[in-house]
């Protein structure tokens, strides 16, 4: 974390905030929290709805296993691409998943974000063009752009609650195409892809010979309404697990999320055969491993007890359906309710209008006046604007302070504007 960035309190004309790269014009997750930091050092109250972060805790079997690695004395170099106990773990994740998973092509990393790092730096050469969402996650534009490639932006279409239509990704392809990158469920907007859509992009990628980064992070944070095949285990499915995907896919995941380990920095990939001695020399050169303990709890994770990760997304979901509700009932607000992942995504478009305020004066005013910290949807892409980003990971108490936060800071603005 960065200590030196700034948020500016929001007096007079909005001031762009500070931008991460990839996150155009907007107000980063990053940028929110350390401000909100700032504020509650002072004294104020702040519900912190801004990083995508489950607030229960990792569960004890999962803690138990680290700790326990480290009294058995786990605590030296491992093999840069990960320890076999961990390799063999995520590779049969993927397998019943319908992922035909070798371990030897699994690759672990510090963290989902690291493995993304490594995979477009080994892919991505000067001039590649890399299609990535929009609204999307700021790392894939980035790392492609740092890489010397193109990041070319997807829109996702806010008319149809940000659904991801397989022709808008077609019309981007050009002969300079080579990464498309997918995030379902999809941070911001917690969309989800359809079977049929992931036949179709699968059918992109092979017509244009695609590399696919898919990054399933959120992939067992879906919700029973989530379109999926009948028979389909409460997971999203992988585009892996499409007839000869798995050799186009980088399929990247980790147990921050479904496991609330976050801060243990634990992420991984399974990559095409090509692949894996680029990135592997990438993860030598860089980590030379990742913290060999730390793998051993993900071990516990993965091939324990999976009742914590069904009880936080029950949870979850019935966090997810007070906070959309709320939010639908404050004047000019309009929330879709997200199949997937841990956030919602409401448009205050209209509850602004005609106000001359932004999504981002808004996130800036909840956050100083009214002690709520989001993220505007502006950060994570154009077609993000008029949008707030809300992680729901809080206590109901919590999210009925952020919702009553929305409607006074809405109704101060609209009052100031004689609406
Ligand atoms: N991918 C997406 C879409 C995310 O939202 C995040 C975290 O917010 C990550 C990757 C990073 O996960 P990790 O904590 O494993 O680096």
């Amino acid at each position: 974390m960065t200590p030196d960035v700034r948020c500016p309190p929001p007096s007079g004309a909005p001031t762009p905030g500070p931008t991460t790269p990839g996150a155009p014009g907007g107000l980063s997750a990053t940028e929110v929290l350390v401000a909100a930091r700032a504020l509650e050092a002072a004294g104020r109250r702040v519900v912190h709805l801004e990083v995508g972060e489950p607030d229960v805790p990792t569960p004890p079997h999962v803690v138990e296993a680290g700790v326990r690695a480290l009294r058995e004395g786990r605590t030296r170099y491992g093999p840069p691409a990960g320890i076999p106990e961990l390799r063999a773990a995520v590779a049969e994740s993927l397998r019943v998943r319908g992922v035909p998973a070798d371990p030897t092509r699994v690759l672990v990393a510090p963290g989902a974000k690291a493995m993304i790092f490594t995979t477009l730096l080994a892919a991505v050469r000067p001039g590649d063009e890399v299609l990535v969402p929009d609204p999307g996650y700021g790392a894939y534009a980035a790392v492609a752009e740092f890489a010397g490639g193109r990041a070319v932006r997807y829109p996702l279409d806010p008319a149809r609650d940000f659904r991801l239509d397989p022709e808008a990704v077609a019309a981007r392809v050009t002969p300079r195409t080579r990464v498309l990158v997918l995030n379902a469920p999809h941070n911001p907007t917690g969309g989800v892809l359809a079977p049929a859509a992931l036949e179709a992009l699968g059918e992109i990628a092979r017509r244009h010979d695609l590399l696919v980064v898919a990054d399933e992070i959120y992939a067992r944070h879906v919700y029973p309404d989530a379109p999926r095949a009948p028979d389909a285990a409460p997971v999203h499915p992988s585009i892996a697990a499409l007839p000869g995907m798995a050799e186009r896919t980088v399929v990247v995941d980790g147990v921050s999320k479904a496991y609330a380990m976050t801060g243990w920095r634990l992420g991984y990939g399974h990559v095409p055969a090509r692949l894996v001695a680029p990135a592997t020399a990438l993860l030598t050169h860089n980590a030379s491993c990742t913290a060999t303990f730390v793998q051993h709890a993900g071990v516990a994770a993965l091939t324990g007890p999976q009742d914590a990760v069904a009880a936080q997304t029950a949870e979850l979901r019935r966090r997810r359906d007070w906070l959309v509700a709320a939010l639908n009932a404050v004047e000019g607000v309009r929330c879709a309710l997200p199949p997937g992942a841990f956030y919602a995504f409401p448009d205050v478009t209209r509850a602004l209008a005609g106000t001359g305020h932004t999504a981002e004066t808004l996130a800036r005013r909840l956050l100083h006046e009214h002690g709520v910290a989001c993220v505007p949807g502006s950060a994570f892409g154009p077609a993000g604007a008029g949008h707030l980003r809300l992680a729901y990971t809080a206590a109901t108490d919590d999210l009925a302070f952020a919702v009553d936060g929305v409607r006074a800071c809405v109704g101060a603005l609209r009052a100031g504007a004689g609406r």
